[in-house]
C-alpha cells in the first residue's frame, strides 16, 4: 500500500469534514449549534420527526439525524475542529 504524505492526508481530511450529510443534505458543520443527544419524542401522530435526532443549525433552523447521522455529525464537527487546530498551529510554526 502506497505511503500518503502526510500533509496531502491532512488535507484531504479538512476537505472532507467541512460538511456532514444529513437527511440528505450537505450541512456544514460550522453552522451546527447543538445536537440532541436523545431521540426526539412529542406524542403527535402527524409528527414526522419521531425518534429522529435534532441537529440544531444557525438562524433558527433544524435538521433531522438519524442514530447514524448523528453520530457521523459528532465525529465531523470533532474533525473539523481538531483540524481547525491543526491548522492554526501550522501557522504558528510558519511565523517563527
Ligand atoms: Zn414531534
Amino acid at each position: 500500500m502506497a505511503q500518503v504524505p502526510l500533509a496531502a492526508r491532512r488535507e484531504k481530511i479538512t476537505v472532507s469534514s467541512i460538511f456532514v450529510v444529513v437527511d440528505d443534505k450537505h450541512i456544514p458543520v460550522y453552522r451546527i449549534m447543538w445536537v440532541a443527544d436523545t431521540p426526539h419524542f412529542c406524542g403527535n401522530d402527524d409528527c414526522v420527526c419521531e425518534g429522529d435526532y435534532e441537529v440544531r443549525l444557525e438562524q433558527d433552523e433544524s435538521v433531522w439525524a438519524s442514530r447514524q447521522e448523528r453520530d457521523n455529525v459528532l465525529k465531523a464537527v470533532e474533525a473539523w475542529y481538531n483540524g481547525e487546530r491543526d491548522a492554526d498551529d501550522a501557522d504558528a510554526d510558519w511565523d517563527e
